[in-house]
């Protein structure tokens, strides 16, 4: 998802943002069902408003990241600024192996910026619980959807203040792969990003092309 969109969270643009994502995730998904079947397999695309699957949980045991104390997915590159499909399928494929990234988890167990700027109170400040044989943070989806209701967007404002969605370039792909690697830094990190965006950082403006 755009950068500056997100940061935009709750306002308008990221809603937007969001949406569109979900259309391209949905576009390829469907063409690889499609693919799929015309191979001759069984194949189902799982997208926004047609899941059978749980899309993150998923995801992460395909190995593209982990889920954090937010509850999303939080990819290497991009953090919790994705948007995903899914396509399940008996066609026969090698399975993925998943391999835990502690630091990412230990970082969450920490950090915890998401919640404290949750304007619905939605996100645990505790540690993990074992849900349904998986351990992992699972937020209170009906105080955040009544405050996706009184406000009018999709929020989104959780996605926007987390550090692991800065900017995918090479500053903080470094960070992020120090992160991965070394404990000591992800504590320095956790608190540098305090330092210089803020422990509640303000919305900003979306990109030029989406200010009215
Ligand atoms: S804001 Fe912090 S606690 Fe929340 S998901 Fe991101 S890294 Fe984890
Ligand atoms: S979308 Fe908004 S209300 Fe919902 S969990 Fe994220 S920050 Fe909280």
């Amino acid at each position: 998802m755009d950068y500056k969109n997100v940061q935009s969270a709750p306002g308008s643009p990221a809603v937007f943002e969001s949406s569109q994502q979900y259309l391209r995730s949905a576009n390829i998904a469907i063409q690889l069902t499609l693919f799929l079947k015309n191979l001759g397999y069984d194949s189902r695309a799982h997208i926004d408003g047609d899941y059978e699957v749980i899309c993150p949980l998923v995801a992460r045991d395909a190995g593209l990241g982990e889920i954090g104390r937010m509850g999303l997915l939080m990819t290497p590159h991009l953090g919790p600024r994705v948007r995903i499909a899914v396509v399940t399928t008996n066609a026969p494929l090698v399975p993925g192996e998943y391999q835990p990234d502690r630091n990412m988890i230990e970082f969450c167990r920490v950090c915890k910026k998401c919640a404290d700027c949750c304007p619905g109170n939605s996100i645990p400040t505790d540690d993990m619980l074992e849900i349904d044989g998986v351990s992992r943070w699972r937020i209170d989806s009906d105080s955040c959807y009544r405050y996706w209701c009184t406000s009018g967007t999709d929020c989104g404002r959780c996605m926007a203040v987390c550090p692991f969605s800065h900017r995918n370039n090479l500053f903080h792909n470094t960070i992020r792969v120090l992160i991965r690697y070394s404990r000591l830094f992800a504590r320095l990190a956790y608190h540098a990003d305090d330092l210089f965006y803020g422990r509640k950082p303000k919305s900003k403006p979306p990109s030029e092309w989406m200010r009215i």
